[in-house]
């Protein structure tokens, strides 16, 4: 097994074994937020045929060319057509018909006037305004044709896409399957949210954060529980969790006596691809395969707080876009100006929580306060993930940085920009 990776290194040997999902066919109303497997390509038009953009009168554009308002063109409107009609009619010269907005334009007609530009008096209309041939005219097939690839393999479903979809007359669409996360906590301390605190026992927040990280990105999470810090009991939850595709464990994984997530799950079929990654905070991250027999891909995550969640965001997370057959993997990286000063030894990349301020053209970025890997308020109070190189050693106020962004929402404005 190796060990003391780069987190380069680190996310390179476990991308390249993940495997993306299959697929699965959904109700086009139940796949927000689901991945496209296979291109959408039109059998219709839209739309199907030419039809009226206002309500007015249709007409022959070459009868009513010399129309203004103070020579008026007169018409005879021959019959009426409303939205959803058959379009039977057909527009002889010097005649136009009542149209109504959506209704297909009828034979012998190519422009609509609008309804304000004329002036009807029983069975006659005068036109005031000359309009362009097309004019007020949506065309067969300006949106999509025929035979046009419209979604593309690998796009996120979001609310136009479902609407397009319904156009198109797709009820069902095949989309990734979303993968199914085991999530275990382990240790003695831990207790469930309701439990006694007293006695140097502490709440298993982890299962709470990991399941919630998993739920964003659209997986499945399979709560295994906290299991106590013996080979037993480890053992007894990892197999029920087996059938799972992914199995995220937090804790036990470094090398304290009690450390038996690794030994255990090499008991149970797990290969190590590697041990420890130079980050902080999550140097003991743990990934492997129990792949014999299709058993899942196993990402051991440090018990801290904020170093599992840190290396959920660094190592899961890209696996888990993988899985759903997203193409982007990553977080958005901004270039930020440090608001404050930073110091570190040389050796390992450091995640430092960041909260960020848009002024003027920038983004500023400053850390949340203690970076210790057990303080969750970093976490709670973190927009981003600043990156201080592993060699680098100071950041000065006012140096560029870059951080991956966590939660957008400081992009949010206060007022609409119009
Ligand atoms: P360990 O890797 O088991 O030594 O755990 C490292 C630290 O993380 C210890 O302080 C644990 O109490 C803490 N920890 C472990 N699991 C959890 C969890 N599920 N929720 C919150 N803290 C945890
Ligand atoms: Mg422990």
């Amino acid at each position: 097994m190796r060990t003391g990776l780069t987190p380069a290194e680190a996310l390179r040997a476990l991308l390249e074994v993940t495997p993306v999902m299959g697929a699965e066919t959904l109700a086009s109303r139940d796949a927000l937020g689901r991945v496209l497997v296979e291109p959408v390509v039109s059998t219709r038009c839209l739309p199907p045929a030419d039809n009226s953009a206002m309500d007015g009168y249709a007409v022959r554009a070459a009868d009513v060319a010399h129309a203004s308002p103070t020579t008026p063109v007169d018409l005879e409107v021959a019959f009426e057509v409303a939205a959803g009609a058959a379009g039977e009619g057909s527009l002889r010269p010097g005649e136009a018909a009542r149209i109504l907005t959506g209704a297909p334009l009828p034979r012998g007609a190519d422009a609509v006037v609008r309804q304000e530009d004329a002036e009807r008096a029983g069975d006659r209309v005068a036109v005031r305004i000359a309009p362009r041939p097309r004019e007020n005219v949506r065309g067969a097939g300006e949106d999509v044709r025929v035979g046009e690839e419209v979604l593309g393999a690998g796009t996120l479903l979001g609310p136009a896409h479902l609407g397009m979809l319904a156009s198109l007359g797709r009820s069902t669409v095949s989309v990734h399957q979303r993968p199914r996360v085991a999530v275990l906590s382990s240790g003695d301390e831990l207790v469930e949210p309701d439990g006694e605190i007293a006695g140097g026992r502490i709440v298993s927040s982890n299962s709470y954060s990991i399941s919630a990280q998993c739920r964003e990105l659209g997986a499945e999470p399979v709560y295994l529980g906290i299991a106590r810090d013996t080979p037993e009991d480890l053992e007894r939850r990892v197999r029920s969790g087996l059938r799972a595709d992914v199995l995220v464990s937090s804790a036990g994984v470094s090398v304290g006596d009690r450390d038996y997530v690794r030994p255990v799950l090499e008991k149970l079929g797990c290969t190590w691809d590697f041990w420890g990654v130079r980050i902080k905070p999550g140097y003991p991250f743990a990934f492997g395969r129990c792949d014999e027999d299709g058993g899942p891909l196993v990402f051991a995550l440090p018990g801290n707080p904020v170093s599992a969640m840190v290396t959920f965001e660094q190592f899961v997370r890209p696996a888990l876009r993988k899985m759903t057959g997203h193409t982007a993997w990553f977080r958005p990286l901004i270039a930020v100006r440090l608001g404050e000063r930073l110091d570190k030894k040389a050796g390992r990349l450091h995640f430092v929580r960041v909260r960020l301020e848009r002024r003027g053209g920038e983004v500023v970025a400053r850390p949340t306060g203690s970076q210790s890997s057990g303080v969750l308020r970093s976490m709670t109070e973190a927009q981003g993930l600043l990156l201080f190189p592993a060699d680098a050693t100071e950041l000065r106020e006012g140096d560029t940085a870059t951080v991956q962004v966590l939660d957008a929402a400081f992009l949010a404005s206060p007022d609409p920009g119009f």
